[in-house]
């Protein structure tokens, strides 16, 4: 119960199981053309939707380097771990960063970045870095305001890790006319780590051809041309496309409106249950991301649950990050995740806290939130 790596379906982990095939060859191509029209149905986009073998973070580098120069203007926003890392990525090419932040937990404000784009009249600001769903508190940031901002501009282009919002919520990327989306395997693709994915617009490719960062690997107009012929520029993660191609059909299969519904009940029920504890959350409701609940175990150390979770039944948790570390503990409900998961995951915790001396809430207080969330359409 993780927010990444996420559960993984048996007839991907099966898929997995197969010998790899030669990635120049006729079958594999085939599969590539499968899996990438199937990447545009996720995205909503025509965009061209590129396949690396990278993680999540090189593929938010390639996001960001193919489409800039040294010493651009750009606004990042930081409220967390994810944030933070696109601030020193940026930094680290040499880009003259401004970071829009809020404490961890909290959102970013979209006004701040509405003030700095309708002060730029000379359109020196080229990017704006969003980070949608913030994995390390669990805030889905206002991606829709923000990205309004960024349209009255006109110049600067938006660069957006979806990581753990695409394939979650609604991110529909040719509707709002989002420039560079970023996502990757590990996370609602409900795959392995290994594949990045990032998505381009016609008109983050125009800034392209006069962007000068330095990239070899990461260059994104190699990608672009290997597509058109089926194919990519370099061996692919041959196993991890298989095993993606079967993920893609389920997805497919339930559709975009069941997996943000399904995600949306997962999230209500699982901070029902917690209300239900009397166990303070992290992040408020109004701003909550339907990925991964963080929990905040006043009095007891948030790692003591999560090894006792792991020992007594077999059941992983993630932890806080940097200032957060054994504060929280974050519960991962995208990807692979039912409502039985959820069930079984707040019962177990129920045990542990009891086990740890908790007295705040009797046993079956947080079973019982959660499933009458579930029951909602029965009992309204
Ligand atoms: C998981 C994740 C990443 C990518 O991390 P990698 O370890 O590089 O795959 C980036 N951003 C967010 C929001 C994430 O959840």
């Amino acid at each position: 119960m993780m927010p990444g790596p996420t559960p993984v379906p048996e007839t991907t982990l099966l898929a997995l199981a197969k010998h790899p095939i030669g990635h120049r060859t006729q079958e594999f191509s085939n599969i590539l053309a499968e899996v990438t029209a199937n990447l545009k149905w996720l995205h909503q986009t025509e965009n061209n939707v590129l396949i690396l073998n990278v993680s999540g973070t090189g593929a938010v580098e390639a996001g960001i380097i193919n489409f800039l120069s040294a010493g651009d203007r750009i606004l990042v926003g930081a409220n967390g771990k994810f944030g933070q890392r696109w601030v020193e990525v940026s930094q680290a090419y040499g880009l003259n960063v401004e970071t829009i932040t809020a404490e961890w937990g909290k959102p970013l404000d979209p006004s701040l970045f509405a003030e700095k784009l309708q002060a730029d009249t000379q359109k020196q600001i080229k990017a704006v870095v969003i980070t949608h769903s913030e994995t390390s508190t669990g805030v889905l940031n206002d991606l829709e305001t923000i990205n309004r901002h960024v349209k009255k501009h006109g110049t600067a282009l938006i660069i957006v890790d979806a990581i753990t919002s695409l394939g979650v919520v609604n991110v529909p990327v040719d509707a709002w006319g989002l420039d560079v989306v970023v996502s990757s395997s590990q996370k609602a693709y409900m795959t392995p780590p290994g594949i990045g994915f990032v998505c381009v617009s016609p008109k983050a490719w125009k800034a392209y051809q006069t962007a000068k960062l330095p990239k070899y690997y990461l260059d994104l107009g190699k990608y672009r041309q290997a597509a058109t012929k089926d194919t990519t520029p370099f061996s692919p993660p041959v196993n991890l496309i298989v095993a993606l191609q079967t993920t893609l059909r389920m997805l497919k299969e339930e559709g975009l409106e069941s997996i943000f519904a399904r995600h949306e009940r997962l999230k209500n029920a699982t901070r029902a249950a917690i209300k239900g504890l009397n166990l303070p959350l992290l992040v408020e409701d109004s701003f909550a991301s339907p990925a991964l609940t963080a929990v905040v175990p006043q009095g007891i150390e948030a790692d003591k649950i999560r090894s006792f979770l792991k020992q007594r039944f077999d059941l992983e948790l993630a932890g806080g990050q940097d200032h957060l570390k054994n504060k929280i503990f974050r519960i991962g409900h995208l990807g692979f995740v039912s409502d039985r998961d959820i069930l079984s995951c707040i019962a177990s915790l129920e045990v542990v806290l009891a086990e740890l001396g908790y007295k705040g809430a009797v046993p079956g207080a947080g079973v019982a939130a959660a499933q009458f969330k579930m029951m909602e359409t029965i009992y309204s």
